[in-house]
């Protein structure tokens, strides 16, 4: 059944309905693939908190029947996200005290991240911005000119990142106009988009958008977040072949996650399997304690090994670096 209406998915363009039926009950997601009915209450009590929202095309990537699926571990709300154990911040990377404009976050040298969006294709569990107020910080809707101003002031950011949310969960036609306005910024010389949504929704590589990005005298970098190698299926496979010759570069940010990508096979496996899909590894994240997720957390020496043991079994090139986020820091940094 779930084959099925996956099928009927693929074959219509319209990434956007695909989007609006995303699975959000519990029940359903629990029913669709054949879970015990234990894990409902847990389910429901954490999606309070943070609603359950999956598409069709990402739920097709998971096994039938196995609670401890790597990409349902990343989409299934549980009990243990309603406790809270010691250390989980409402804000882990400082977002708020760098925001210069409600929603424009410029903290490095040269490059400012714009919150371009809430809305996200899928709802990763461990998201260090699933506490962050987006109703109250959404420049593209009421700060626009404010956040066109700073960017104008500042002639040293030459580079604009586009996050949220998910930029590529708004519609070509409103990422056409805000692209138009960034070409008008003298300094600025390259757009670079954080989004998940290539990987989560292949479709949502349409023709327009990659149009778009071959049109724009800026440069674009689009950096996929893909976690596990599972992620990558034959239709994201050819999204990406697509969207390699309309932009510049093709990165991978990865967050290291207890229970999904904590072991030396699966990083290296992910690695060789980005590679293949035209895509470089860019940055392995430290995970950042955000409440309701220090369950994902994985020991930074933990990390370290992990790195090493890449190290000694890939090219250079296919070794991302391993970064933490750091409220204050100038950079990202190097662990
Ligand atoms: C991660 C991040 C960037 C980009 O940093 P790079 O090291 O250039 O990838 C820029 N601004 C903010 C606020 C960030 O969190
Ligand atoms: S897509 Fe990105 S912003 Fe959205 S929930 Fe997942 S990690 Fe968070």
């Amino acid at each position: 059944m779930i084959t099925k209406s996956v099928q009927i998915l693929e074959s219509s363009s319209n990434w956007q309905q695909a989007l609006a039926q995303a699975v959000r009950d519990p029940a359903e997601l629990l029913d669709m693939l054949r879970l015990p009915e234990e894990l409902l209450p847990g389910a429901i009590m954490a999606a309070e908190q943070f609603p359950l929202r999956v598409p069709l095309s990402y739920i097709s990537r998971i096994e039938i029947g196995n609670p401890n699926d790597p990409l349902l571990r990343q989409i299934l709300p549980i009990a243990m996200e309603t406790l809270s154990p010691a250390g989980g911040q409402l804000d882990p990377v400082g977002d708020l005290d760098a925001m210069q404009v409600p929603g424009l976050i410029h903290k490095y040298h040269g490059r400012a991240l714009l919150v371009s969006t809430g809305a996200c294709g899928i709802h990763c569990r461990y998201c260090f911005r699933r506490h962050f107020p987006y109703a109250e910080a959404n420049p593209v809707a009421e700060y626009w000119q404010q956040t066109m101003d700073y960017l104008s002031r500042n002639t040293e950011i030459q580079e604009i990142i586009l996050s949220g949310g998910d930029p590529l969960s708004l519609s070509d036609r409103r990422l056409a106009n805000m692209l138009q306005q960034l070409e008008e910024l003298p300094n600025l010389h390259t757009v670079r988009l954080h989004t998940r949504l290539p990987v989560v929704l292949p479709a949502r590589i349409t023709d327009r958008l990659l149009k778009m990005f071959t049109n724009t005298h800026l440069r674009c970098v689009v950096v996929t977040h893909i976690n596990h190698p599972n992620e990558i299926d034959e239709a994201v496979r050819r999204a990406m072949q697509s969207l390699k010759p309309a932009v510049s570069s093709l990165l991978n940010q990865t967050v290291l996650l207890a229970g999904i990508n904590d072991s030396v096979e699966v990083l290296t496996n992910l690695s060789q399997r980005l590679f293949a899909t035209e895509i470089l590894p860019y940055y392995l994240h430290q995970f950042d304690p955000v409440q309701g997720a220090m369950h994902f957390a994985v020991p930074v020496e933990k990390g370290r090994q992990l790195m090493q043991a890449m190290q000694n079994s890939l090219p250079g090139y296919l070794v991302p670096r391993y970064v933490q986020e750091s409220p204050g820091a100038k950079a990202k940094i190097s662990l």
